[in-house]
């Protein structure tokens, strides 16, 4: 969800302190290759998207027993209800809208308003 790729981000810190400590040895070991350029995945999505991620650990509201939690794999195999995952959500609906880095965040806030409420609805209906 942060957009960054971590192993990745780890080798280039570590080839970027090898130059330099080559350097220091009056070795030319210089590495001009600059960080990746990071997308925000998060710029502009609403705060409904939290409401949405809380719904895989509120307690399930079909069941008596009040302390199962309401995640996917309970709601479809106890329920028969299939809902959509929300790791799939964030793949599918939300990332294609908030990394268009042409869009604005009101216009991407705009379109993934109704989106994220269409979840919550169907979650809570
Ligand atoms: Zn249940």
């Amino acid at each position: 969800m942060i957009g960054k790729e971590l192993l990745s981000s780890v080798d280039l810190m570590s080839q970027k302190n090898y130059a330099k400590w080559m350097r220091r040895r009056g070795k030319d070991g210089e590495d001009k290759r600059c960080a990746e350029k990071v997308v925000n995945k998060l710029r502009g999505v609403p705060n409904t998207w939290v409401d949405l991620l809380n719904t895989q650990f509120r307690r399930c509201p079909l069941c008596k027993d009040r302390r199962v939690a309401a995640d996917r794999w309970h709601i479809k195999y106890k329920h028969h209800i299939e809902l959509p995952s929300v790791v799939n959500i964030w793949k599918n609906e939300i990332v294609p809208i908030s990394s268009d880095e042409r869009l604005s965040r009101t216009e991407i806030k705009k379109r993934l308003q109704p989106i994220i409420e269409g979840h919550l609805i169907l979650f809570d209906g």
